[in-house]
């Protein structure tokens, strides 16, 4: 079995068997760009080792092998007294990680190799033990679990001696010095010393890149980012090169285009005299990329080259990792580099105006996650708002929130619903569960491509990084900016699009997308990038997709909004919260009615009030079907509280009041209370026990048609009956129904459909009788989950889902997205039979996963006819819609 790969033998589409750092480690060695030799051991070698807990047979023979082979190409042995070769260990999964897992950085240096590096670099004795020192920094934290600070204590330590703040100024003797340091810290965590032998640094660096896909916060990160846990990791073992050899190199990180806006460019950052590591931990503040065109405008001009030819290959925003090695450019690291929402429909529109894709590809390109973190509002700045800091708009977006400074602080607030802005010098992975808690994350240190701001962009969350007018100062919670003190629990704005940070609550104002939607904002007209890509790429997405996409919407407003969203009618229209607030009373009576006649009188006053209603939402949706939904919930939601009514008739009664009326209201909820409503009286049921109120319902809905009909408008009803589990009960309610319509319509033309929901399982696995007594068919499958799977929606998310969630049960909720192989499977059941039953049958889903991107595409596979969803996630769903037709 082939375990290892040389960089020559790997491409692009590897990802899978080599990571994606190796993959395309191996693309840049095919496209003849600079990577330093090396080879990959493939993520099947990873999950082989987690499973059994040793390395697969035929591993280390192959590592011999191939190592053996790049000592060859590079004329140096690993770890050689007199001429070391020095090599990383990178992890590298399919997915990117930022920062998740390890790397072992200079694995080769011992006592004896350390001074061999400093004659190969010409007597430079400083850079040989800042190399060592940091092998053992590197290899203790990752490898041998030492806690990281003891490190950092230690160079502390030795740069308060030196008298400076900045390790530059550290000299050999110092950083010999250090290396002694280190290797105490190492002995007294690990009882051993660290190894001499380079091989066995080498075997151990591998182990621990292994292991580290299964570090808690690699889990985390999984989980929020929904990566499988079964991947496994590969690992890069690579030839050394060195940007700590002095001014003359250094290390950096490039975008082809910038990540926030999207925008044209040449975007990164640049340490001089620095390993890779540097940078992106954000340690001394780097420059902007462009500068290195004054340090070594030849590297420069080379890396401009590469990056052009890169982005022209992956037809795509590229990020890449470099390094200068006195004057000579090594690529270490390209892939196609995470965006904003926002630079992903603008870099999208960009390719294709340049040719490098076609529109299919640039609808693939985008997401409806992404669009709906565009429909977010920003800050509203013509108040006299001023900024009392500009740090780097990491990841865009406007959040406030009170300060706190550690993670932990940020998960016990955000815990008792307080929004956070978690702030920090600079973010490390230990940080993880606060920036999940946190509204946004501010950081005083590090550039685009810092920790925090990759993490924060990955996240979707607002982040400023690298506000240096910050001084935070985490052990007192406080940090001082412009002169002013901010303490924890203070309220704090951040812009994360132009990077400035408020004291104080900023106002927020809506997002130059939903202007769009709304009409506001002409996309012709105006010369907003975003709105533009957007523009043209929803067209496109609307010329492509087979479903349409409807609303839930129960009022006029909302269908008006939602119609100027796109919806192409109304999926659900719930006619309960027409019988609350004032209301209320009506339908207590209704429900308590002693005889007919009060019963009547009820239906008769609820009657023009609906009728009302209905008018309203044809109007808005004219042209377009309206699907309505006959009276759901359960019948305890419309009755006084059971406790509260004893406790208010035993107080009248003490008084010597006359309660009669009350103790009748009492006795009648006593005897219609539920222990479990939501499986009790509701739907369908409650229609058949209640004489008088579907019929009311259906009156209502008929006589508004025909009333907006006559007005010159055009409605469409469709009557939907909630909740059935048999095909007798909706033929009882369709027959009543169809009296009434009849009657209503007359000669007016109008044309009333009537139909069910699909939400009970019964119903689903009896869709083919079913279909015989309806028009069309909406899968509610809210409910569908919930009676499906037998647990409650209102009670389980907090309970247990987070603990289903943990041992991967499900990797998310499924009232957030479909269960494609449960739930999902009766709505493919009842879809197959309902239309062999009854060919053409209309098909949708009203369900919260009708605007659920994944959902999407599966109702879309199942060949429902539409969707239906709350207006703002409407064009989530058209765009998906879209996407899922190419
Ligand atoms: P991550 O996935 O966290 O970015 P990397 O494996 O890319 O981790 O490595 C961490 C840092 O070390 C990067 O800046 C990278 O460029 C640098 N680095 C890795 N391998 C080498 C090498 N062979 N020579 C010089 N620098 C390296
Ligand atoms: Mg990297
Ligand atoms: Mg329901």
């Amino acid at each position: 079995h082939k375990y290892v790969y040389d960089f020559a033998e790997g491409n692009k589409d590897l990802k899978d068997l080599l990571g994606g750092k190796g993959a395309n480690l191996a693309e840049m060695t095919n496209l003849g760009l600079p990577v330093p030799p090396g080879f990959t051991i493939t993520t099947e070698a990873c999950k082989a080792y987690l499973t059994t807990g040793r390395e697969p047979d035929g591993l280390a023979a192959q590592i011999e092998a191939h190592l053996e082979s790049l000592e060859r190409e590079m004329g140096r042995k690993l770890g050689d007294p007199q001429d070391p070769l020095l090599v990383s260990v990178r992890s590298g999964a399919k997915f990117s990680m930022p920062g998740m897992m390890e790397t072992v950085l200079n694995v080769g240096l011992n006592d004896r190799s350390v001074v061999g590096l400093s004659a190969q670099a010409g007597g430079n004795d400083r850079f040989a033990w800042d190399s060592y020192r940091r092998l053992i920094q590197m290899f203790g934290k990752t490898v041998c679990e030492v806690p990281g600070e003891e490190f950092e204590h230690a160079l502390d330590d030795a740069k308060r001696a030196k008298g400076t703040q900045n390790d530059l100024d550290l000299d050999a003797d110092d950083l010999r010095g250090l290396v002694d340091a280190y290797k105490k810290i190492f002995a007294k965590h690990t009882g051993r010393e660290f190894p001499q032998e380079p091989r066995e640094q080498l075997d151990l660096a591998i182990r621990a890149v292994f292991e580290s896909w299964n570090a808690e916060r690699a889990v985390v990160y999984r989980r929020q980012e929904r990566i499988p846990a079964d991947l496994g990791t590969a690992v890069n073992v690579v030839a050394m090169v060195f940007g700590n050899l002095g001014a003359d190199s250094g290390t950096g990180v490039a975008f082809t285009r910038d990540p926030g806006s999207g925008a044209q460019g040449i975007y990164g950052d640049y340490l001089a005299n620095a390993q890779g590591e540097d940078v992106v931990a954000g340690i001394r503040n780097t420059v902007p990329l462009q500068e290195l065109e004054q340090i070594d405008k030849k590297s420069y001009d080379e890396l401009l080259d590469y990056m052009a030819r890169l982005e022209e290959h992956y037809k795509d925003l590229c990020d890449i990792e470099f390094t200068i090695e006195r004057g000579k450019l090594w690529m270490l690291q390209t892939r196609v580099g995470k965006r904003t929402a926002a630079a992903a429909f603008v870099i999208a529109g960009q390719l294709v105006d340049e040719g490098l894709i076609d529109l299919d590809e640039a609808l693939h390109r985008v997401n409806g996650a992404q669009l709906a973190q565009l429909m977010f509002p920003r800050f509203q700045l013509d108040h006299e708002f001023q900024p009392v800091a500009k740090g780097i708009g990491a990841s865009p977006g406007a959040a406030s929130g009170k300060v706190v400074f550690t993670s932990a602080r940020a998960v016990e607030l955000a815990a008792e619903g307080e929004s956070v802005i978690l702030v920090r010098r600079e973010t490390n992975p230990d940080d993880l569960n606060g920036m999940i808690a946190a509204k946004g994350i501010l950081t005083s240190r590090g550039g685009k491509t810092s920790h925090a701001a990759v993490v924060a962009r990955g996240m979707g969350k607002t982040c400023v990084s690298g506000a240096d007018e910050l001084d935070v100062n985490v052990p007192a919670k406080k940090f001082t900016v412009a002169g002013q003190t901010v303490n924890e629990g203070d309220v704090v704005s951040i812009d994360g699009t132009t990077g400035k940070v408020y004291l104080g609550e900023v106002p927020v104002m809506p997002s130059e997308v939903v202007q769009y939607f709304e009409g506001e904002l002409d996309p012709e007209q105006t010369d907003d990038a975003l709105v533009k890509a957007v523009h043209r790429i929803m067209t496109h997405a609307d010329g492509t997709r087979r479903l349409r996409v409807r609303t839930n919407a129960d009022t006029g407003a909302d269908a008006a909004r939602a119609r100027r969203f796109g919806a192409e009618g109304i999926g659900l229209c719930r006619t309960e919260h027409m019988f609350l607030g004032d209301r209320r009373e009506l339908v207590e009576r209704l429900i308590l009615a002693a005889g007919d006649q009060e019963r009547e009188a009820a239906l008769a006053a609820l009657l023009p009030l609906q009728r009302e209603d209905f008018i309203e939402i044809f109007r808005e949706m004219d042209g377009l079907p309206v699907t309505v939904r006959l009276i759901d919930p359960p019948l305890h939601e419309f009755l006084p509280p059971l406790e509260q009514l004893a406790v208010n008739v035993a107080v009248a009664q003490e008084r010597g009041e006359d309660v009669a009326k009350e103790e009748a209201l009492l006795a009648a909820v006593r005897r219609m209370h539920e222990e479990n409503p939501m499986l009790g009286l509701r739907g369908v049921r409650l229609g058949l026990v209640i004489p008088g109120l579907f019929a009311m319902q259906v009156r209502a809905i008929a006589e508004a048609a025909v009333q907006v009909t006559r007005d010159g408008g055009s409605a469409c009803p469709e009557i939907m009956v909630p909740l059935v589990g048999a095909v007798q009960e909706l033929e009882t309610v369709r027959a009543e129904a169809e009296k009434i319509i009849a009657e209503v319509v007359g000669d007016s033309g109008v044309e009333v459909l009537i139909g069910t929901m699909i939400e009970v399982p019964r119903a689903a696995l009896t869709a083919g009788q079913i279909a015989e007594a309806a028009q069309f068919f909406s899968f509610g499958t809210n409910d569908l989950t919930q009676m499906g799977w037998g647990f409650s929606r209102d009670d389980v998310e907090g309970a247990f889902f987070w603990r289903y969630l943990e041992l991967g049960i499900f990797g998310i909720s499924p009232f957030e997205s479909i269960d494609r192989e449960g739930v999902g499977r009766l709505v493919r059941i009842a879809a197959e039979e309902g239309r062999a039953a009854r060919p053409g049958l209309k098909l949708g889903v009203c369900g919260e996963h009708g605007g659920d991107p994944d959902s999407v595409h599966f109702f879309d596979e199942v060949g429902l006819d539409y969707v239906s969803c709350s207006p703002f996630r409407v064009p989530v769903a058209r765009l998906e819609a879209g996407r899922a037709a190419i």
